[in-house]
């Protein structure tokens, strides 16, 4: 495997435990309590971020997902984020972001954060509905992520994020109008709306066949309706956030920026060659070889693309030839003719941007880019 040797412009962990397994969940997660493995997981994190350290010293971003990270205990906490402030360099303009999950953050959790220099916290909602909880299998109540967010702001977090989940069957518009308003009444700086997907073989995908693609549509379009008169600003088709509070990590990540990413499922990208850990904490630490992904150039331009096309602003035509090289826009000349023709993008002050259409259908531009 060809790597370069610059530094990387972010970091991605995936702490992959959990309290138990949600019926919808398709990242790599496990319920595991044994001190062994837990162990024996921080210590490899802490070999990672080791090995890798000279490349670490100027990061833009972190990001701790899962899994879920707030379900480390105080102490395995204070060895992982003391793992990161050893081996990497950040300065005071890093975000640095951890998911929680409200049933797991305590008081004392978030001031362990606050003093490892996490900024960012992204917590799972999904729903503050009961029966629209109940069927995603997610044990948390309203009160807990209520009481979750209050703790944040008092330990001085401002920068918060909330998910949330539509399209769930059971659900009806007017059910996700109320978790809509319920979550805009906390006035958080960020929101990020997720239409559900059945994937293959969780417990959900056993007991329905598949969700209702048209409420779904109206659900995308209310989502829109209601967070834009709160003066937030969609910036990539499930995001939204007021000025200057997207997220930058993952904004950076669609618009190829390079990263590490340690843990077991995580992908990394070194802006030629992207490669992922295997999904098995045990192989994972037996040192299992990652899943190599070096794709040909044009495959491989033909990916970055895509992935900014997830976003509303898109690329600047200058941007692009920076990132990519002239190349870009010659080898890709007929797809993007096509998919002005289409209106699934615009061209506007030089930029190329996906249409209201192409926002709603990025499956499609994705694929004209990734199979022409
Ligand atoms: S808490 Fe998050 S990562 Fe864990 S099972 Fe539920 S959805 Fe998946």
């Amino acid at each position: 495997m060809l790597q370069s040797s610059a530094p990387y412009h972010s970091l991605y962990i995936h702490v992959p435990f959990c309290k138990n397994i949600c019926d919808y969940c398709d990242l790599y997660s496990i319920v595991n309590n044994e001190n062994s493995s837990r162990n024996a997981y921080l210590k490899k994190i802490a070999v990672g971020l080791q090995q890798n350290s000279p490349r670490l010293q100027q990061l833009q971003s972190i990001f701790i997902g899962g899994g879920t990270p707030s379900q480390l205990t105080p102490n395995e906490m204070k060895v992982f984020f003391k793992s990161i402030n050893d081996y990497t360099s950040f300065g005071t303009d890093c975000e640095f972001s951890v998911e929680c999950n409200p049933v797991s953050i305590s008081p004392e959790k978030l001031q362990i954060l606050n003093e490892s220099g996490v900024n960012r916290l992204s917590f799972g909602a999904q729903s503050t509905t009961r029966k629209t909880r109940h069927t995603l299998g997610r044990r948390t109540s309203r009160s807990q992520l209520e009481t979750a967010l209050e703790n944040a702001q008092e330990q001085g977090f401002k920068n918060i994020n909330i998910d949330l989940i539509y399209g769930i069957p059971g659900q009806t518009l007017e059910d996700w109008q109320e978790d809509l308003k319920v979550a805009l009444s906390y006035d958080l700086p960020h929101y990020s709306a997720y239409s559900l997907i059945l994937e293959e073989d969780t417990a959900l995908s056993k007991r329905y066949d598949s969700v209702d693609d048209e409420l779904a549509v109206d659900m995308y379009n209310l989502t829109e309706e209601m967070l834009s008169n709160q003066k937030l600003i969609r910036y990539e088709i499930s995001n939204y956030a007021n000025p200057g509070k997207h997220c930058r990590h993952n904004y950076d990540i669609w618009k190829g920026a390079s990263y590490l990413g340690l843990g077991p499922a995580a992908a990394s990208f070194d802006g030629t060659t992207r490669w992922t850990q295997i999904r098995d904490l045990e192989k994972w630490l037996a040192n299992e070889a990652p899943d190599v992904d070096e794709l040909p150039s044009k495959e491989r331009i033909g990916e970055i693309l895509s992935f900014g096309f997830r976003t509303v602003n898109g690329w600047r035509k200058e941007e692009l030839t920076n990132l990519l090289g002239h190349d870009a826009l010659r080898l890709f000349k007929d797809t993007f003719e096509q998919l002005l023709q289409d209106e699934l993008l615009q061209l506007t002050d030089n930029s190329y941007k996906p249409t209201k259409n192409g926002l709603l259908f990025a499956d499609t531009i994705a694929e004209s880019f990734i199979f022409c």
